[in-house]
């Protein structure tokens, strides 16, 4: 019997030297570790904050998760949700990266004040239902923009 698919989401903040550049290293080694337990999700990095969606079969995301908390190069993990799926959100994707701090786009400002009714990007004040709906916004978004 197959696990059910499962959607974890979580906050956290960024220790000191953790960067968006430290985060891009850590993601490298960590899209091929997804891909191979066949995780997929996003990650939102802005202000020093993440905000990050793992999709997997339950064991593997629970796993997953269970790594990333205690990692030094962050602090804070907030569990938002865990949710079973049907469909994957971010299945395109071993981990989509977002840099909020860009500074590129007044869409995905839009974004962020008409999901979360606020313009500053704190994922630890998120409502579950209001980050679960800004990220998959973000994703439509950023799929857009690729497909321009
Ligand atoms: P290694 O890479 O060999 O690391 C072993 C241990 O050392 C780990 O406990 C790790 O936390 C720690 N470590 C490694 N490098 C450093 C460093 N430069 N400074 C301090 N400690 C270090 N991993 C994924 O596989 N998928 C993800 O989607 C994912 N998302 C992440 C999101 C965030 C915000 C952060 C901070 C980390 C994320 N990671 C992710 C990394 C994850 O926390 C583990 O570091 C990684 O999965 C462990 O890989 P490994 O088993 O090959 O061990």
């Amino acid at each position: 019997m197959s696990l059910p698919l499962i959607r974890l989401l979580y906050a956290s903040r960024a220790t000191s030297g953790t960067s968006y550049g430290a985060l891009i290293g850590i993601m490298d080694h960590a899209r091929d570790k997804n891909s191979v337990s066949n995780i997929t999700g996003m990650l939102c990095y802005g202000s020093g904050q993440f905000l990050q969606a793992l999709e997997g079969d339950r064991q593997s995301v629970s796993d997953l998760y269970h790594r990333i908390a205690p990692d030094p190069r962050h602090t804070e993990c907030q569990l938002i949700s865990i949710v079973e799926i049907d469909a994957r959100a971010f299945a395109e994707w071993s981990m989509k990266v977002v840099n909020w701090d860009d500074g590129k786009s007044a869409r995905r400002q839009s974004l962020l004040e008409a999901d979360t009714g606020t313009s500053e990007f704190n994922p630890s004040a998120m409502r579950a239902e209001q980050a679960n709906r800004f990220l998959q916004h973000l994703a439509e978004l950023e799929r857009e923009i690729a497909g321009d």
